[in-house]
């Protein structure tokens, strides 16, 4: 992906760059402070299970419109709702991923564990869903276009003061808002006119899409508040201590982990144990180990165990009411930070300790209907007109959660699936193509689709979906990565927010639902993508900022 020559830049929350000796010294601060705060991470170069190093994280926190992440925050509950109730409708599953597990075996593999429950019936019927609903600004909006042309937002507008107002991105100002000389300001106005003439209006304010909504392994509760903690720590030795009010306070470990205990508390056994399902190696150790912590800290009676899937097929049984036993321990909880991809299974074991924890009492986070209700290719269905009703009574609901939806295609073999299939060859730059994965690096973008789309048969294509790329808009900061240059360039970035939801309930009823904070992930403008863990992206939180409407 790399960024256009016109897409709008935010404006910085402060004004960058810093002198290099200052920069030195608070990089040097930041990176003792992110350790010794826990935003850490396994190096997976030189790994050793008795060190940490920094996770990468973006110096100052980057500009986000306060009225999209407050939209964002308040739509969560109602994501949640949906999600939970497409999670409860068996025939949605089921037609939706006719096609798909046909020629996706993975996704068969979870199907065929729903069918056997299904089959037996569910012998705990609550679900904990610990949801990540993740999205992007979307500097190009439909919707825009429909109004009059007016000034693109933020142009030649101040915020506190600065002048790294929202300017349009000209490519090779690595080092923006050192300020622009007055011949190149007039040409790029021309340029801006003439872009406005020919495009639709494009701001950096305008409206955000959804990405994708997670329901297995959700990450970051730890790392999204650290995100914070750390930029706060910077600002403040900046000298900007007045500017950490914008920051949005961020309780996710807390929402996450008590979502977890209130589970806990439906199973209503005293001793039984929160279980932990693991990756053979965990890079993202501490996103995982602070949960653990914050457990055992506020609530002391509860244990948290880490298991593998392979270990769960040595140690697993049920017993007389099919409770899950490691051992003796009896499991009231099961929460999967791993399990979503191939890989975490090497054999049928792990699949036979997937299914043996699905017939058992204990609540899963997620159970299968949840991780299935979490495929792309459920998403694009729900993006389909008229479906979000099935899940959704109140019109206004569906209209706010109809528009976070961008372009997403079927690509199954049938007349819609075709006509997705010329498309794309005709325009693939607008696409992205996704399988039924998680995890990150799976996905294949713009010019590289056609020959991944030729390359398929016409019924493998029913594994993936296409969706219209976001465009969101720049900033401009540092960025902070270990063994990377000191001291750091300011390089051009894109964020990606997640916003976390708790779901519990059964098909009937859902006891519990509420917003549990978000995190937000910064790469390079030029990546793809930004996984954090993968090593391409980096730790940042929000810095909200008030529209263009709202200053004037
Ligand atoms: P995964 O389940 O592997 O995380 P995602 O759908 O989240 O898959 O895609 C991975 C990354 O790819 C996202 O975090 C984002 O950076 C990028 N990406 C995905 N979909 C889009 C899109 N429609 N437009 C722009 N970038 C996208
Ligand atoms: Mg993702």
């Amino acid at each position: 992906m790399s960024s256009e020559a016109n897409t709008p830049v935010l404006p910085n929350c402060i004004r960058l760059p810093l002198p290099e000796d200052e920069l030195m010294e608070v990089v040097a601060k930041a990176k003792d402070y992110a350790i010794m705060h826990g935003a850490a991470m396994r190096s997976k170069t030189a790994f050793s299970p008795d060190s940490l190093n920094f996770a990468p994280f973006v110096l100052v926190p980057s500009s986000f419109p306060r009225k999209e992440f407050e939209k964002a925050v308040a739509l969560q509950p109602i994501i949640n709702r949906l999600m939970h109730n497409v999670a409860h409708d068996e025939e949605f599953i089921t037609t939706t991923l006719a096609e798909t597990i046909k020629v996706d075996e993975f996704t068969a593999n979870l199907f065929n564990i729903y069918r056997k429950v299904l089959a037996h019936g569910f012998t705990q019927k609550i679900s904990l869903g610990m949801l990540r609903s993740d999205l992007m600004l979307e500097s190009c909006c439909p919707e825009l276009s429909t109004q009059a042309q007016r000034p693109a937002a933020g142009e030649d507008t101040a915020v506190d003061g600065m002048d790294v107002a929202l300017a349009v991105n000209s490519v090779g100002t690595a080092a923006a808002g050192t300020g622009r000389k007055a011949a190149a300001a007039a040409t790029e106005q021309e340029e801006q006119l003439k872009r406005k003439a020919a495009n639709p209006i494009q701001s950096a304010y305008c409206c955000w899409k959804q990405v994708e909504i997670n329901t297995i392994a959700s990450g970051f509760g730890h790392l999204g508040p650290a995100s914070k903690i750390i930029q706060r720590f910077v600002l403040s030795e900046l000298g900007h201590a007045d500017k950490l009010h914008n920051m949005p306070s961020n309780n996710a470990l807390a929402g996450l982990c008590d979502g977890m205990v209130k589970a806990w508390d439906i199973y209503a056994k005293p001793k039984a144990v929160i279980l932990f399902i693991i990756e053979d190696v965990s890079y993202n150790i501490c996103d995982q180990r602070f949960h653990e912590f914050y457990i055992r800290e506020t609530y002391p009676h509860i244990k948290v165990l880490r298991r593998t899937l392979t270990e769960v097929h040595k140690e697993g049984k049920l017993g007389q009411s099919k409770e899950l036993l490691l051992g003796n321990q009896e499991v009231a909880v099961i929460y999967f930070r791993a399990g979503y991809e191939p890989g975490h299974y090497h054999s049928q074991a792990e699949w036979d300790a997937r299914y043996l924890m699905e017939t058992s009492l204990a609540i899963k986070c997620p159970s299968i209907h949840y991780h299935l209700a979490g495929t792309k290719k459920v998403q694009q269905a729900l993006a389909q007109p008229a479906v979000l009703e099935r899940f959704i009574n109140d019109p206004d609901e569906i209209k706010a959660v109809g528009k976070i939806f961008t372009g997403l295609y079927s690509l199954d073999d049938n007349e819609a699936g075709n006509a997705t299939y010329e498309m794309a060859l005709r325009t693939p730059e607008k696409f992205v193509l996704k399988p039924q994965r998680e995890g990150g690096g799976n996905n294949v973008y713009g010019v590289d689709i056609p020959d991944a789309l030729k390359r398929m048969s016409r019924v493998e294509r029913s594994a993936w979906i296409l969706m219209d790329l976001i465009h969101p808009p720049l900033t401009r900061g540092y960025m902070v990565r270990p063994g990377g240059d000191m001291p750091p360039q300011i390089v051009e970035m894109v964020s990606e927010l997640g916003i976390f939801g708790v779901v519990i309930g059964d098909a009937e009823h859902i006891v519990h639902n509420y917003q549990a904070g978000h995190m937000l992930r910064t790469k390079l403008s030029t990546a793809n993508e930004g996984g954090v863990a993968a090593g391409l992206g980096a730790l940042d939180s929000p810095y909200l900022i008030d529209t263009d409407e709202e200053q004037n």
